[in-house]
């Protein structure tokens, strides 16, 4: 993309109201813009990276088998009344002018369950795994984190139904490394910890993902030993202990909930009746779980994690775009052909390409603006570099800076593991098709 046909421009201030670094940052950067308190339009920038993570996250479901729906965001509140959750105090209420009430939707077993009722009636339909990624909408009455706390977010939210507690079991565990698989692509392997978390009325635990940052809302009590946590609301009951080793030698960090994983067990089938004809042709309640991921939050912890004080440092695989081609002294002709060639040169071998041709902006505004985006590799052109037919080359998160000639830059980049994304590209959709088979 050419840079000076984005309609959104960088900001030189910082938005006095936002007190996160998620919101300053992808605010300054042109990736979001705040509506209101928790409510945010992704810009195009921000849409890319957004993508990104949607792309991995749905992925990274398809080889666990999910199959991806699209539930309605309005919902009648018949269905809330079944399971006594129509009071809940975060769910946003509607009337109609006849009358009639509804909500908004801020989770949805209340809609996948009777759904999924309607197709399974015996063990051979079992087990069946149905995710959608789509706004939710909740009341909160903190929202001043950025998008670590929408109103209205986008949540990617999966859930699970099986004959018994065994086959949840095994899947509830295959989510957990599917989760992991997700949060390591997001750039966060290194801080995200399993904590473990109240289980509610069914479960003993209920799993959460923590990524460790200074700013998180969430408190945990981390084992160095097992990489293991515990939430901060349980920790009390844990007396202070690691659950699996037993040291007492926890430390407390604070942490981003990336993402929650919850055994719901027969709590719903029982709210809505929903049994199936097992094998000894009884019947019997099925058994659910459900499984959370704020796309959003995701995007905001990413940003927490991977900045500097001047900009955002993104991981590679959820970059808006791989490359950023900063040619300064653009008025000159050669310096200008020679960027647009080369832009041009990676977009047709398939690498995703910033280039920013502002005529009007100096070198230092150039590369402010590209250490703000934060674009994984930065290509500078210029008439030093050109005079030995090279050009420089910088990872954002690198301070060292590579010369590389102009002729071999293709092969440079085919070379770097991150930037092969066509093998990558390719591999991916076979693996899928393969595994979820498996499933059908
Ligand atoms: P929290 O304790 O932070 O309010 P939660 O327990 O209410 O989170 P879940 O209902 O389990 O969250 O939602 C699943 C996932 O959705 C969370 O792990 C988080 O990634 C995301 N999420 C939840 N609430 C929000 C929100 N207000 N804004 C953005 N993402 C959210
Ligand atoms: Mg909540």
């Amino acid at each position: 993309m050419q840079q000076s046909q984005l309609f959104t421009k960088t900001l030189r201030e910082i938005p006095k109201e936002e007190k996160s670094i998620n919101a300053r940052l992808l605010i300054r950067g042109g990736f979001v813009d705040k509506l209101m308190a928790g409510v945010y339009s992704f810009l195009p920038l921000g849409f890319l990276a957004l993508k990104k993570i949607e792309n991995i996250i749905r992925e990274e479901m398809q080889r666990i088998g999910g199959q991806e729906v699209l539930l309605p965001v309005l919902h009648p509140k018949k269905n809330w009344e079944i399971t006594n959750r129509w009071h809940y105090e975060e769910m946003f209420k509607l009337r109609s002018r006849g009358g009639k009430d509804y909500s908004l939707g801020w989770t949805h077993e209340e809609i996948i369950t009777p759904l999924v009722q309607k197709f399974a009636q015996s063990y051979k339909d079992l087990p069946i795994y149905v995710y959608q990624i789509q706004d939710k909408f909740r009341d909160e009455l903190r929202s001043k984190s950025g998008l670590l706390r929408g109103v209205e977010f986008m949540m990617k939210d999966l859930y699970s139904f099986h004959r018994d507690e065994k086959d949840l079991d095994r899947y509830y565990e295959k989510v957990k490394k599917a989760y992991f698989q997700i949060f390591k692509r997001c750039g966060l392997k290194n801080q995200t910890f399993l904590t473990l978390a109240s289980g509610g009325t069914f479960s003993k635990y209920s799993h959460e993902f923590q990524t460790v940052t200074p700013y998180g809302e969430d408190e945990i009590y981390l084992c160095k030993n097992c990489k293991l946590a515990v939430n901060k609301e349980i920790i009390d009951e844990e007396k202070h202990r690691c659950p699996k080793c037993k040291r007492k030698k926890l430390e407390r960090k604070k942490s981003i909930e990336v993402g929650n994983i919850f055994k719901l067990k027969e709590k719903f089938a029982k709210a809505f009746d929903f049994k199936f004809r097992d094998k000894d042709k009884k019947e019997k309640l099925i058994m659910m779980g459900c499984y959370g991921i704020g796309l959003g939050r995701l995007m905001g912890a990413i940003v927490e994690v991977h900045n500097d004080k001047r900009g955002i440092i993104w991981p590679e695989e959820v970059a808006p775009f791989q490359v950023h081609i900063v040619p300064i002294e653009i008025f000159n002709q050669r310096i200008k052909r020679t960027a647009y060639h080369i832009y041009k040169d990676l977009q047709k071998n398939g690498f995703e390409v910033l280039y920013d041709d502002r005529m009007d902006k100096t070198a230092g505004e150039k590369f402010a603006d590209a250490d703000l985006i934060g674009i994984p590799i930065r290509i500078v052109v210029s008439e030093k570099t050109l005079k030995r037919s090279c050009v420089e080359i910088k990872r954002r998160k690198e301070e060292k800076i590579k010369i590389i000639k102009i002729n071999r830059l293709l092969q440079f980049f085919k070379r770097n593991k991150f930037l092969a994304s066509e093998s990558k590209k390719e591999q991916v959709p076979r693996k899928r098709d393969q595994k979820s088979k498996r499933h059908d």
